[in-house]
């Protein structure tokens, strides 16, 4: 096994790849900018380096202070999480060269699925239906008019170097086209040093359906069944669940064979994620391959009991996978809500500040995969990802009613959320009905402002004296016990706005 872990991540993903590592015995190392000096990944890893400023390109992207901090540790492996260097093909090399065990698939394996255009030209020869679209990057705008045209509008551009729905745009008319791709070009650019983009054929509301994937370095390739992620804002997923409403057996057999084809046509080792879309008529197409473990795993973990990030560790460490697909099977439902520092009513801009009170809800078949505390100062520099709420039920129904109290009792105050929001999607009929799609959130909250009654803010202030009262809302303290408790907020800090978090 593994001697010692660098964890080359930061916020909910390093604690819990650090959670992991602790269950399996193995010291993991924490690494941090000066943005993160306070976080609570560094308070629960067993040692801690400091790798620079804020800054993600200073720090945490900077592949040269992540080997040095490992070498430092003492580190044998990286575990890189999602996000920052995850799918770098050559950080995975750097590690590699450098004596590491890189957590992860291969440098070619990433290099291939970074290519979006490369993949789906993979996965059109191995047999896998892709989107309809190109498969070379768009060169004369006349070309890329003809292809549009034959297509059908609307069309989708897409960056080929691509992620996080940066260098995407939608295009209803001929007339947008051009402006749209010069606009898809410039944020590839800016975001992934690459400016080659091409068209897809826009599907008209389809479903996000995306597979699990793990493959040992012994041949074995196996999937974990899929997760619905239709419930999106920009593009991007907030809601997600396993199993999907929209498959029966037979739809999920074969999309389950279809992501095993795409994981050994790239080669797979260890775990990642084909993502399909669905469209109304059943049909799937290949959208991507994400090369690391993904923000929504936990639920895929809630129903068949696997944990994936354990599973990572033994594979990067050259053991075999301890099941057969026929091992495998999904009991019960989970959903998952991605809690991030954003305000839903200013079209989901980030939201920093200092977290002035902290109450995480509890309950049977309540999870939360999270990296904050009561005190802690939100960085305005990364992802605003603060947790991550799971529920559990037997059914569907009851996995949604969980959900639903749990973010009832959710509280956070001091810098606004999307918990208020979460409440709403849970309660919608539409999602009570498993009726979703990628158009859901502009379908039924395009004009959501999530005015927040005053009672439960009241509930909240209320909520939030009676614990102070009690002694609670402190900050974390060290897996070793040293972390000092933050100073509360209700006794340092003078006035402040609350966030309308409820
Ligand atoms: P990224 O890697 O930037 O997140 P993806 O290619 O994974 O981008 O797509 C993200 C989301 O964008 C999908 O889940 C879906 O909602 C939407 N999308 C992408 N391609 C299409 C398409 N061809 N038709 C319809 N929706 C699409």
């Amino acid at each position: 096994m593994l001697k010692k872990i660098l964890v080359a991540n930061r916020g909910e993903i390093a604690c819990r790849v650090i959670r992991a590592c602790r269950e399996l015995g193995i010291p993991a190392a924490a690494v941090y900018s000066e943005a993160d000096r306070a976080a609570l990944h560094v308070a629960l890893a067993d040692e801690a380096y400091f790798i620079g400023p804020p800054a993600p390109l200073e720090s945490y992207l900077s592949i040269e202070k992540i080997i040095a901090a490992a070498k430092q540790a003492g580190a044998d492996a990286i575990h890189p999480g999602y996000g920052f260097l995850s799918e770098n093909a050559a950080f995975a090399e750097a590690c590699l060269d450098a004596g590491f065990v890189f957590v992860g698939p291969t440098p070619q394996t990433l290099r291939l699925a970074g290519d979006k255009l490369g993949a789906r030209r993979t996965m059109a020869a191995a047999g896998i239906p892709i989107i309809p679209g190109m498969s070379a990057g768009a060169a004369e705008a006349r070309d890329v008019l003809a292809e549009a045209d034959r297509l059908g509008y609307p069309v989708i551009v897409k960056a080929a170097g691509g992620g996080g729905g940066k260098g995407m745009r939608v295009v209803a008319a001929p007339r947008e086209l051009e402006e749209s791709l010069a606009a898809a070009r410039r944020e590839a650019r800016g975001a992934f040093g690459d400016d080659t983009v091409y068209l897809e054929k826009y599907l008209a509301r389809p479903r996000h359906v995306e597979f699990q994937i793990m493959a040992d370095g012994h041949g074995q390739t196996v999937h974990l069944f899929e997760r619905e992620c239709s419930v999106q804002r920009r593009h991007q997923k907030i809601v997600e669940e396993s199993p999907s409403p929209a498959l029966d057996a037979d739809l999920r057999a074969r999309m389950g064979a279809a992501a095993c084809a795409v994981a050994r046509a790239c080669s797979y080792t260890n775990a990642g994620t084909v993502e399909f879309l669905l469209d109304e008529e059943g049909r799937f197409y290949f959208l991507e391959v994400n090369a690391r473990v993904q923000v929504e795993h936990p639920v895929t973990e809630l129903v068949t009991g696997v944990d994936i990030v354990k599973t990572q560790i033994v594979i990067a460490a050259g053991g075999r996978l301890p099941f057969r697909q026929e091992d495998l099977s999904q009991r019960g439902h989970a959903i998952e809500c991605r809690i991030y520092a954003e305000d839903p009513a200013t079209g989901f801009l980030p939201s920093a500040g200092r977290i002035l009170y902290l109450k995480e809800p509890r309950g049977p078949g309540v999870r939360l995969d999270g990296g904050i505390y009561s005190g802690w100062e939100v960085p305005v520099h990364y992802d605003p990802i603060l947790a991550k709420l799971i529920t559990w039920g037997a059914t569907r129904e009851e996995a949604g009613r969980r959900m639903e109290e749990a973010l009832r009792e959710y509280v956070i105050l001091g810098i606004r959320t999307v918990i208020p929001f979460l409440r709403e999607v849970i309660r919608h009929p539409a999602f009570a009905s498993g009726d979703t799609n990628t158009g859901f959130v502009g379908d039924h909250f395009a004009s959501w402002r999530g005015e927040v009654p005053e009672a439960v803010m009241e509930k909240a202030l209320a909520a939030a004296a009676v614990d102070e009262v009690l002694g609670g809302g402190r900050a974390a303290v060290s897996a070793s016990g040293e972390g000092a408790p933050a100073p509360s907020p209700w006794r340092t800090i003078g006035p402040w706005e609350t966030g309308r978090t409820g």
